[in-house]
């Protein structure tokens, strides 16, 4: 335990200059100290530990930690080393139909159904959606001419920004929630063009494309419709209910209550057993060599610790034979999707 207590110092002395980066979960301003100091956030804090048991503590640690998801970042700055650059990686077959397509930090994801590709986000621009996410498609040996539907999960520019190139190329129709279909519109520049104003999904909307049916979500925290989509996917002969987060910010009681409402009426009753984020986990920021190095002079270094690229790494290199690391089961899902509500309840309470 002591070497986790040096770590939470480090991360104290680090975190002011940190960059922040899109999927950083602490808010502005909190501090171990501050989280250290409020009882009801310690409250909060335990009762995450405890739904983590042994399997999942270093997630619940992590995410509890001040600097959330930043925490890697913090660890790789505190060894002295610098930024990992972004850089493409080969696509991930992660599932039978589910492919991660993009980059170490920022993905996209296709979903291969009987009757042609729903994608799910589409990278910073229009060159990377032709260059990097349309040529990562014919990689893996799918038809970009097949794609008929990209949803978005959030209105930021790295994950509308190729719509306007798949929209016009392809055809695709494009789904964003409404506030965040607002979100997306203003960001408009020259140099990011946006596609006119198509889907508007709220809560519980379902495409169906042949044998493949994705449920919508709204869960907003990171932007105001940000979207969760629950999405069935195969391995070895079972379907499994993978649930991708476009963000996972709680800024208020009423958020922390809205996550817990989509987790009781959406995605449990779903069978939810996966989960994924369009941010692969910070152990993208690390090596192989790196995290290992990170272990062994700082305990926990994982971040999200759900679809790190070392998991990816994995799944690459096995399928697919072996066990599946990203298939959590309901029971771990349901405990880990707590963790991350009692956890944002923690860093609120140290804000107050
Ligand atoms: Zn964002």
């Amino acid at each position: 335990m002591k070497r986790r207590f040096y770590a939470a110092a480090l991360f104290a002395l680090t975190v002011a200059t940190v960059q922040s980066r899109a999927w950083a979960q602490a808010p502005e301003g909190l501090t171990a100290e501050k989280l250290a100091a409020s009882a009801e956030a310690q409250r909060h804090v335990a009762a995450a530990m405890r739904l983590a048991g042994d399997d999942l503590a270093e997630q619940a640690e992590a995410l509890c930690s001040a600097v959330g998801t930043g925490r890697a970042a913090l660890i790789r700055q505190a060894m002295g080393m610098p930024p990992v650059e972004d850089h493409r990686i080969d696509p991930v077959r992660m599932f039978e139909n589910l492919y991660y397509i993009g980059f170490n930090d920022v993905g996209a994801w296709a979903i291969d159904t009987s009757e042609g590709l729903i994608l799910i986000d589409s990278l910073n621009s229009p060159a990377e959606a032709r260059d990097v996410l349309v040529a990562g498609l014919e990689q893996v040996g799918l038809d970009p001419n097949d794609i008929e539907y990209v949803i978005v999960g959030h209105g930021h520019n790295d994950h509308v920004g190729g719509t306007t190139y798949l929209k016009d190329t392809y055809g695709a129709r494009i789904l964003l929630s409404g506030p965040d279909w607002d979100l997306a519109l203003s960001g408009e520049r020259p140099d990011r063009p946006r596609p006119a104003r198509d889907i508007v999904v709220t809560d519980g909307y379902e495409v169906t494309l042949g044998d493949t049916t994705v449920t919508l979500a709204v869960t907003p925290g990171h932007t105001d419709g940000t979207l969760a989509m629950i999405v069935p996917v195969r391995h070895g002969g079972q379907t499994h209910t993978a649930v991708i987060f476009s963000g996972t910010q709680m800024r208020s009681p009423e958020q922390v209550a809205n996550f817990k409402r989509v987790y009781d009426d959406i995605a449990q009753p779903l069978g939810a057993d996966v989960a994924l984020t369009g941010h692969p986990g910070l152990d993208s920021l690390l090596t192989d060599a790196e995290l290992e190095q990170c272990k062994a002079t700082n305990g926990p270094c994982w971040t999200t610790g759900i679809n790190t690229l070392e998991m990816m790494t994995a799944i690459r290199e096995r399928y697919p034979e072996g066990s599946h690391p990203l298939i959590l089961g309901e029971d771990r899902f349901g405990r880990y999707y707590s963790i991350m509500m009692e956890c944002a309840s923690a860093k609120l309470a140290a804000m107050e």
